[in-house]
């Protein structure tokens, strides 16, 4: 299966400043930290992990908001520090992105038509006529389930989950290789994420495009992903096929982590393990495993030296000192 985006020990490190002596850094904010993976055509890739873990700066990373302090990306094999600007352009139209609330996402001063015409006119590689993008726009909006009749309408004349609709029409609309998804069926009543979902993976299926599904409610991710990374504190801790983490939990962080959203086996309630402790600071990091500060099969190795994640089956990887 063919690799469409691929980030390579992506570091970003925040730096903190002492208020007192002007501009001194005295220590950086590691919100990712060494973290790679890989995106294929029509497939997705999850990432979970509690708030504050890194998710959503990866996000930012990729969509090129934030610039990575170390590691590099690839786009079809070719790293995005050689691209020229006409390939930074046409990556830029490939990776699109929807965010959690589409009310500040949808300038509530625009028609729909025009919201979701918006990055077709930004990036008109194709010289398309103002006819050939009102097709467009009503043609993307037939393939979200919204009818083009309202696309005159404004934002607030639809509901959460429409207004959603609109905001992955307009991700659409540029025939994008990758959407990020990020916290996108959040903020939807369980119905509606249903709906947005079942969509999602149509689309999928008829367009061939890759998710990265970032959220924190592990029910949608087991519905979404195929392959899924588990993140702590910037770290993957887990990483691989999604049916297989899910089922075997393999990382105590992942085991804690989904025993509370999903038991095994109603049978096993009791005996699943509960996530406790606060999440350490991102600044403050604890020595050896970041984790082993709740987790509860610690061992003296834990609080010395870090795990790095390791194979435990193909393209299964876990960094846990009880795997070594
Ligand atoms: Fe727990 Fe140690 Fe594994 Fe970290 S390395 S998850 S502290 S057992």
């Amino acid at each position: 299966m063919s690799s469409l985006l691929e980030l390579k020990n992506i570091k970003e490190y925040f730096p903190v400043m002492n208020a007192r002596i002007f501009q001194k850094v005295v220590g950086y904010i590691r919100a990712v930290d060494d973290v790679s993976f890989s995106l294929n055509e029509g497939r997705t890739f999850g990432l979970v992990g509690e708030s504050g873990c890194g998710k959503s700066t990866i996000a930012k990373v990729i969509l090129q908001l934030e610039k990575p302090t170390a590691g590099a990306i690839y786009f079809r094999g070719k790293a995005l520090t050689g691209f020229k600007r006409g390939e930074m352009a046409d990556y830029h139209a490939s990776v699109q992105a929807v965010f959690q609330d589409p009310t500040s996402s949808l300038n509530p001063r625009m028609r729909v038509a025009d919201i979701v015409a918006e990055p077709l006119v930004i990036n008109n590689s194709q010289n398309n006529s103002r006819s050939d993008i009102t097709d467009m726009v009503a043609q993307t909006l037939m393939q979200v389930g919204i009818s083009p009749d309202r696309s005159k309408c404004f934002p607030h004349e639809f509901s959460g989950g429409q207004r959603q609709r609109i905001a992955l029409a307009r991700a659409l609309i540029v025939g994008p290789g990758v959407i990020i998804l990020d916290e996108s069926v959040s903020a939807l009543d369980v119905s509606i994420q249903a709906q947005i979902m079942n969509l999602l993976r149509d689309l999928q299926e008829e367009l061939n495009v890759a998710y990265l599904f970032i959220a924190h409610d592990l029910a949608t991710v087991k519905y979404m992903s195929h392959r899924l990374g588990v993140m702590y504190l910037g770290k993957l801790l887990e990483h691989g096929p999604a049916g297989k983490i899910i089922e075997e939990r393999i990382h105590p962080y992942t085991k804690a982590l989904f025993s509370a959203a999903m038991p095994s086996h109603p049978d096993l309630i009791k005996e699943e393990v509960v996530l406790t402790g606060e999440v350490p600071s991102a600044f403050d990091l604890p020595e050896g495993c970041r984790f082993h500060p709740r987790c509860d099969r610690a061992m003296k190795i834990c609080s010395e030296v870090e795990p790095d994640l390791k194979d435990v089956a193909e393209n299964y990887q876990v960094a846990c000192h009880l795997y070594p």
